[in-house]
């Protein structure tokens, strides 16, 4: 049995960019928490004095690009790159419990309580439909109860 610090079941359906946060914060609240803040400052930061390319950080996917716009919750904060408030948030999870779901894209809330439900990682990763910008955000992993 695994479970995660935080409570997926009084997680709303309703989603705007207060739930979207709060989800977040509570998730993050609970160990198993990966952050990849710094290596996405990295990555802007190789734009900025020119290492990367526009069309080398701007890449993403098409199938990515319409999950984000499907599937994709509203960030609260606007796309590092073009400043545009069309950053989406989505969650892919992974794990042995997930069979045929393995590696699906869910909407936020979703996405983390699969994860708890079924002792998987949901990955969030933001994604601008604006610019394509794509990063890999914060990693949840579902605890084993002890
Ligand atoms: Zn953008």
């Amino acid at each position: 049995m695994s479970v995660l610090e935080w409570e997926p079941a009084r997680l709303g359906r309703t989603v705007d960019h207060g739930e979207a946060r709060k989800a977040l914060n509570r998730a993050r609240r609970g160990l198993g928490v990966v952050d990849y803040t710094l290596a996405k400052r990295a990555l802007l930061r190789e734009f900025r004095t020119g290492l990367l390319s526009r069309l080398e950080v701007c890449d993403a996917h098409p199938e990515l690009l319409r999950a984000a716009r499907y599937l994709g919750t509203r960030a609260s904060r606007p796309c590092p790159m073009c400043e545009k408030e069309e950053l989406r948030l989505l969650a892919y999870v992974y794990g042995d419990g997930m069979e045929r779901d393995n590696g699906r894209a869910f909407d936020l809330q979703e996405g983390l309580t699969v994860a708890a439900e079924r002792e998987g990682i949901c990955y969030v990763v933001e994604v601008c439909t604006d610019c394509s910008w794509n990063h890999l955000s914060e990693a949840f992993r579902a605890r084993t109860a002890g």
